[in-house]
This record gives C-alpha cells, structure tokens and sequence, in this order.
C-alpha cells in the first residue's frame, strides 16, 4: 500500500513553513484531512507562492528525449565541447546537492551510489572520449554523450561481473542526467499547458519560461522560502511548493497530483474525497483573492490614523500590468539583473535597458521607481560569472559592479535617461562599507556630467539609497543614513547573514528566522538611524508580505513596505485591522524574546484575539465606520 504521510526531514521543512500559511489555516481554506487517505501519498514541504492547483503531474527531472544527430561546420565545434561542460558542470552541481540531502536524509551509505556517480561524471576516460568524438566525428554533444556512455553502458551489462552491471545503471542516470542539461530548451516546449511541474530543483528562469507555457504549479525536492525560484513563482502567480525531498521520486509523469502552496503539501493520486475537499478549498482561495481587491482604492492606514506606503516589487515585465491592479503606490524594488536575466542572453546594452526602464518608470508614473543596480552573484549569476564556492559571501551586488564600470555605467545612463519619464531613485545591492557608496556616487556624478554635456535629456541628481541587507550596514546605519537618501531593508539577505543561515538551502531551512529578535534589532536600529537623519526607510524582503510579520513591521516604524503585487491587498488588510500603537506593544515584546519561536508566540496570541479584525473582510463586509 502506498498510503504514506512523510517525516524526518519534512518535520525540519514544516517548521519554515511562511507563517502565510497561519492565518489562512485559521481560516478554513484548507481542506481537512491532515493524514494520507488510503491509495494517495501526501507530502509536506514549504509552501512559497499561494494558490492550490490540481493536474497531471510532469516530471521534469527523469524523462528521456530523443537525441538527434547533428553534423557540426568546423566552427561550431569549440562551441559543442563548451555546451558539453557546461552541462556536465550543471550535473556536478545537481549531484552534489542530492548527495547533501540523502546523506541527512538516509544516512552515510545512501549516498554512495550518488558519490559514485560524481566520479563517473568526471572520469577521463568518459570525459575525455566525449570529448574527443565531438572533435574526431564533429556531431553534437548530446549525440557525442548517447554514443559513447551508451557503448560503455553496454559493456558494463555485458560483463559477467555483477558489480559492473549495477554500475551500467548508474551510467544510464548520467547520461540521462547530461543529456537533459544538454536538451533543456527541447524539453520546455515538450511541457504541457495545464500541469503541474516536478522537479528537483528549478532556476528562476525556468519558472518564467514554464509559467509562459501555462503551467498550474510547480514543487520541488529543494529551494527555500527566498530563494529565486521562490520569489519568481510568487511574483508570476505560480503556486509552488519547494523542499519535498522525494517529490521526484514518489511521482511519475501523467500522476494526478493535488499542490497546496498555501500549506506547502503535494498529494499525489488524491482520492476522490481528496480532491472534492481541496476544489472545495481552491474555490474559496479564488474568492478570498477577489474580495481583498476590494481594498485596493483604500489607503494603507490604521485603525489609529498611521498611514504606510504599500510598493511592489518588479521582477518581469508581465507585473506591470498588476501594479494598478493590486493598487501599488510606487515600486520599491526593480530587481533590474532578473529582468534581463530571465532573457537567457547577455543583451544588456544601455538602449536595450533604458527601452525596458522607461516603460517601467512610465507605467508608475506619477507613483516612484526604485531601481535596484544589478544584483549579480549568489544564486544569480550571467554566464560570464566566475564559480566561486561560496557566491553569497563572494563577488556580489555592488561589488561587482565596481570592479566593472563596463556593467555599471551604461545601467546609470540607461536609469539616469529613463528618469526624464517620471519619477524614479537608485538602490545598491549587497553594500558592506561607506566607500562603495562613496565610490558609487563618484560613477553617478561622472555618468550625469557627461550625458549633460552632450545635451542628453536625464533626471539629475537622483535619490540614491542603500539596501540595508548586510549586518554591517545597519550596525553602521547612523553614517549610513548621513549619506543615503533613504533605505531599503532586505530580510532576504540580512536574514542570511545575521543568523549564517544559507537562504536556499532547505536543509538548515527551519533555522532561517526573519521574525528572529536579532533580525528585528537590527530593522529597529536602521529604522532608528533614519528618523534621526530625516530619510524614508522602506522594507523590501518577503518579510513584508508576511501577514504574521506586518503588525511588528509596523510597530517598528517602517515607512513602506515592498512585496510581489499579488500580496498588496492582504497587507494593507492587516495594517488597516490594527493600530499603530498595538504594533508598538508587540515589536517591543518582540525585541524583548529570545528565540523566533517566542516571538512567533506572542504575535499568535495577540493575532488569535484579533481574528475577527483579520477575518472580517472575507465575507466581503465593509470596514466598520464606512458603511
Ligand atoms: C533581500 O535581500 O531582501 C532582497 C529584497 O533582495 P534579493 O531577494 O533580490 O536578494
Ligand atoms: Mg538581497
């Protein structure tokens, strides 16, 4: 019987679980059963972007394609043998990181045919006979890997020796492996519209590029809450649900499945019951969204007259239409290195850029753009980046930036021109020390001069602001704040930072904490900073669409908050359901905790005895005193 409900690891994985998921809990837009029904495998994981999709289930980690043999012109065969490393370099990485989790997961010794496969992936012999059979033969790599792991592969089964016969298989999963990194675009338009995506893991870009084939959901065996897989399914209305370790295994291509990404579960081969309770729940889940529409031409302001500024963030161009929609002011995050990022090209010339800011700064207009410079390293790398082994504490945001005016510059001129359309301010990613803002400024000066002297049209002397995401930079926010126009908060990152908790890594995802009293220390010194230098601190990491969170961001004095613009109305729900004050009592209980959980604690309490402010607009009710 397959009938199973998973734990072990998937305990550590429902702890991070986005307190998003509490207040829908409480309610009741779940379905009701908690355990697997007979026939159905229920899994848990962290549920990263809202919405339930049911459909059939398309595995993108396993399936073969059909390898095609191609002759290749002399000059194409340097080009063959890169996309062969590359491929085989993607592969290294998937390994190691499966290797990472079954070793947790099953132990030492589950590994070892995962560690096994790591070294057939780079033996010489292999590699090298690929290799040279693109050389030799001048046929495509995807060719070139299925003729010659195929005949080894062959040789193995043939071999009397069982040892050898079981490593043929081991092969087979290598070759698949290659094949699949080698075949990716092939393999998109095979995507069906109307399912569900399984998969290992995913780039950012591959959710943009299966989210335009229509797909309902995605859940994957890792990521976590904010990593850009994550951010991106949010940000396209893609429901998903990351770290399910085994979701690849459980499921097989063409299964229906059922994904909650408000719960962070996935069953797979529901029963009827099942599936009657969660259409139930998805119905629900639609109207909630309408209804919280409804607030959208109302102001963000408590019950006792504090009024904040709700700002998307901006990743693609499909949210442009949603701004108006889901009633942002301004927006308070372009991350401008995804836009172009998501291209899957290295065309980022300045006309290419400031044609793509402009529509931005025109569609916000009279509301501000903040563009954020590129934001290029950690998990977000062009093809020219170099592999490090630790890219969140490596060559990074502003860093990189520096030590590439070429990268820097057209981006000021192409933002600096974008801002005769409208209003717009300048972020750095990733700063640490004032000299990068110093040094930044110099550039900013040096670019403005130039386009004047040739008469270019620009905005002059734009608001230039640091994103406060680097432990340093709010320890320091007092001179900070002397020199920045405003700030902007990335819990994202600080959150990774301050507790050396790796962002998307799901196996130490339960110790990412952004309602962690040492976090919210940090957001009150920077916020304090602010007042006292007379700048506008805003708050742009996914702690802002936090319903949980919002009371004490509040409470804590942030001026706007920044999130996907699907989430806009719900947080203004929460802001106009309280009072500024009961936001200060509970940032100062929560300064005051020690751990997260305490914290999550007190703020439970206090949300349990303001339900009926939270729930209230859900039977589409006007707010008390509006008639
Ligand atoms: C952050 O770090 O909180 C942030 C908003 O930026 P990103 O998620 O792009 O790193
Ligand atoms: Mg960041």
């Amino acid at each position: 019987m397959d009938t199973q409900s998973k734990t072990g690891i998937e305990k550590r994985a429902r702890a991070a679980t986005p307190e998003i998921t509490l207040q829908k809990e409480a309610e009741g837009l779940h379905a009701s059963h908690t355990e697997a029904r007979e026939g159905e495998v229920v899994l848990d994981g962290i549920g990263v972007s809202p919405g339930i999709a049911i459909g059939p289930a398309y595995l993108y980690a396993r399936d073969t394609f059909e390898v095609e043999e191609r002759l290749l012109s002399d000059d194409e065969v340097e080009e063959e043998l890169e996309r062969f490393e590359k491929a085989v370099a993607r592969s290294e990485r998937d390994l190691n990181k499966i290797i990472l989790v079954t070793r947790e997961k099953l132990g030492e010794d589950s590994a070892d045919i995962f560690e096994a496969q790591l070294l057939m992936l780079r033996d010489e012999a292999l590699y090298n006979a690929v290799e040279e059979y693109i050389r030799r033969e001048k046929r495509n790599a995807d060719y070139a890997v299925k003729v010659v792991m195929g005949k080894h592969r062959r040789q193995m089964e043939a071999s009397g020796s069982e040892y050898l016969r079981e490593r043929a298989n081991d092969l087979l999963d290598i070759e698949e492996r290659i094949i699949r990194h080698l075949l990716r675009g092939k393999i998109l338009s095979a995507i069906a519209r109307d399912s569900i995506v399984v998969a290992e893991n995913l780039t950012a870009a591959d959710v943009v590029l299966f989210s335009r084939r229509g797909i309902l959901g995605c859940a994957l065996d890792f990521g976590g809450p904010t990593s850009h897989v994550s951010i991106m399914a949010r940000a396209l209305g893609v429901p998903a649900v990351v770290s399910l370790h085994s979701v690849t295994r459980d499921v097989a291509s063409g299964d229906q499945i059922v994904l909650d990404g408000i719960r962070g579960r996935v069953v797979i081969r529901p029963t009827e019951q099942t599936l009657a309770e969660y259409r139930i729940s998805r119905e629900r889940y639609r109207r909630l969204i309408q209804e919280e529409k409804q607030l959208v031409p109302l102001p963000a302001e408590t019950l006792d007259g504090h009024c904040l500024h709700l700002h998307a963030n901006l990743e693609l161009n499909e949210e442009l239409g949603q701004l108006h929609e889901y009633g942002a002011e301004g927006i308070g995050l372009v991350r401008t290195e995804i836009l172009f990022l998501v291209r899957g090209s290295t065309e980022i010339s300045e006309e290419s850029q400031y044609e793509v800011y402009r529509k931005i700064v025109e569609a916000m207009n009279p509301g501000v753009t903040t563009f954020r410079v590129f934001d290029l390293g950690g998990d977000k790398l062009l093809p020219m980046a170099h592999r490090e082994h630790n890219p969140f504490l490596g060559w990074r945001g502003i860093r990189v930036l520096l030590d590439r005016p070429e990268l820097l510059r057209p981006q000021l001129r192409a933002i600096l021109r974008a801002g005769a359309h409208g209003p717009l301010r300048i972020l750095l990613p990733m700063v640490t020390n004032i000299n990068e803002l110093r040094t930044f400024r110099t550039h900013l000066i040096e670019v403005e001069r130039d386009l004047l002297a040739k008469g270019v049209e620009i905005l002059a002397n734009p608001p230039v602001g640091v994103m406060v995401e680097v432990p340093s930079v709010a320890l320091q926010a007092d001179p900070f704040a002397r020199e920045s126009d405003f700030f902007s908060i990335g819990t994202n990152d600080l959150t990774q930072y301050v507790l050396a908790v790796d962002r998307g890594n799901d196996l130490v995802a339960d110790l990412y904490e952004e309602l962690h009293p040492a976090v919210l220390m940090l957001i009150r010194r920077t916020v304090d900073a602010a007042r006292r230098h007379g700048i506008p601190v805003g708050l742009c990491g996914e702690l802002a669409s936090n319903p949980r969170a919002v009371p004490i961001l509040v409470g804590l004095g942030i001026d706007e908050l920044s999130a996907s613009p699907v989430y806009l109305p719900g947080i203004k729900r929460v802001i106009r359901a309280m009072k500024k004050t009961e936001g200060e009592m509970l940032a100062r209980m929560a300064l005051e905790a020690l751990t997260a959980d305490e914290v999550r604690e007190k703020l439970d309490h206090w949300l349990g005895e303001h339900a009926c402010g939270f729930t209230y607009f859900f039977e589409g009710n006007p707010r008390p005193g509006e008639g």
